[in-house]
């Protein structure tokens, strides 16, 4: 008997079980394909979370260095926000990446 995550809640249960014990899923036969799925649903989410984070930050240098001077006022603020938050995000979902592919399915 091998332990499996349940495609839906994600907590653990027996491979040989008909139906999850936590959230009451039905367990069948493509429960692999179907964990494969979540699995790759997650990894595209989170691609396309780094993808926005990226974009911030590239925002925020734009923003901050547009037409080729430094900023100032308003545009400090709002480029440096871009920046970090586009920067932190992009680390954070990078590192949720690297956790979420070493996860075996
Ligand atoms: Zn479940």
């Amino acid at each position: 008997m091998a332990l499996i995550q349940c495609p839906v809640c994600g907590k653990r249960i027996s491979s040989k079980a008909k139906q999850c014990a936590h959230c009451s899923t039905g367990v069948d036969g493509d429960m692999h394909s179907r964990m494969r799925i979540a699995h790759i649903q997650k990894t595209q989410r989170l691609m396309n979370q780094s993808f926005v984070a990226m974009t911030l930050f590239i925002a925020g240098v734009v923003i901050w260095f547009w037409g080729g001077e430094a900023a100032e006022g308003i545009r400090v603020q709002a480029g440096a926000l871009c920046f970090s938050l586009g920067f932190i995000g992009y680390l954070i979902t990078r590192v949720q990446i690297v956790l979420h592919k070493r996860k075996s399915i």
